[in-house]
């Protein structure tokens, strides 16, 4: 009896918890740099859940570095309330096995919150470089063998999977420079200290349509329907063939947040995913917003377990890993 008591008060208590959530600021832990891709993501979206959540202030805190496992970690073994939850990107399901000593675990250490976006990639290139279209960059790539800058996000980074694929489908080695999110990498790309990247719409769309940098070709199967991007041609259009990489973001909280707070996030993440005002400005930035049933938490985890599964082999012939 006495048992059955403290249950009934435990669970009460759990419930009384979820009633008042939220009472106080909600962080949500970016593994990356500010004014970077996923940064982009993270602010458009805290803005949107911002009145589902009843008003609640929502920051933004970059917690960087390691590809993104540092921030990841910090949320993996923060208070399980609610109060602190990540958003992060498809490294989500490279850390799993590019991390020699990975502290955490990406299947059982999180609640699965629900999914944000698929973002495309393209590959830009320093303002000074000199070729014309796909076809000339391709050759100033091959002239300049063992003198190519590659700038990414570090090892794991979408970028430097997408660098990696790139790397392999022209058969060219490139000099890998990490830094801790494509926006500073962007920085040094546009003042020509680095040759090139691959990174998100998201980071490169205003500063192709500013001419910083020139926009060679987009990664995903299909052109893109972005004004600024739609004249873009496909890799595969440049004999790349089966070149195909989308970058999808997701939420998640600690493990053994209440299944009602979980809902609670869940419920105003799908409410933002259908706010114009955020659908606009991550359509003009190339992003796709998801509308299928991968804002479910249990299709979400079921989606990473896939992706997990499906990078794992080329990360193994990359040889590439995180100490
Ligand atoms: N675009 C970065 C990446 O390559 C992440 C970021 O800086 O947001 O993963």
């Amino acid at each position: 009896m006495k048992k059955l008591v403290a249950l009934v008060a435990a669970l009460s208590a759990v419930f009384a918890y979820a009633d008042n959530y939220p009472s106080k600021t909600i962080s949500i832990v970016v593994p990356f740099a500010a004014g970077g891709p996923t940064d982009r993501v993270a602010r458009d979206l805290a803005e949107a859940m911002r009145k589902p959540l009843g008003d609640v202030t929502i920051v933004v805190d970059n917690v960087l570095g390691a590809g993104s496992s540092i921030g990841s970690n910090r949320v993996a073994k923060a208070a399980p309330d609610g109060y602190t939850i990540l958003l992060n990107h498809i490294a989500m399901a490279t850390m799993p096995n590019l991390l020699r000593n990975m502290p955490f675990k990406v299947e059982s250490d999180f609640e699965y919150l629900g999914m944000i976006n698929e973002v495309p990639m393209t590959v830009i290139a320093r303002p000074t470089m000199p070729a014309k279209n796909f076809k000339e960059f391709r050759e100033w790539l091959n002239a300049h063998k063992g003198k190519v800058n590659l700038g990414n996000a570090g090892i794991g980074s979408a970028s430097h999977l997408c660098g990696l694929m790139f790397q392999n489908a022209l058969q060219i080695d490139m000099t890998a420079i990490p830094y801790k999110g494509t926006a500073p990498a962007m920085v040094d790309l546009m003042g020509g200290q680095i040759d090139l990247m691959c990174d998100q719409t998201t980071n490169t769309t205003a500063q192709i349509e500013a001419k910083k940098v020139i926009a060679y070709g987009v990664t995903t199967s299909k052109r893109l329907t972005t004004p600024v991007l739609k004249d873009l041609p496909t890799l595969q259009e440049d004999g790349l063939k089966g070149f195909d990489v989308s970058i999808w973001h997701g939420l998640y909280a600690p493990k053994g947040t209440p299944p009602d707070v979980v809902a609670k996030i869940n419920r105003a993440l799908k409410l933002a995913l259908k706010d114009p005002d955020f659908i606009k400005k991550q359509e003009a930035l190339g992003a796709v917003i998801i509308n299928d049933k991968r804002v479910e938490p249990a299709e979400h985890k079921k989606f990473v377990a896939a992706e997990i599964a499906k990078w794992s082999p080329v990360i193994a012939a990359a040889k590439e890993y995180i100490d």
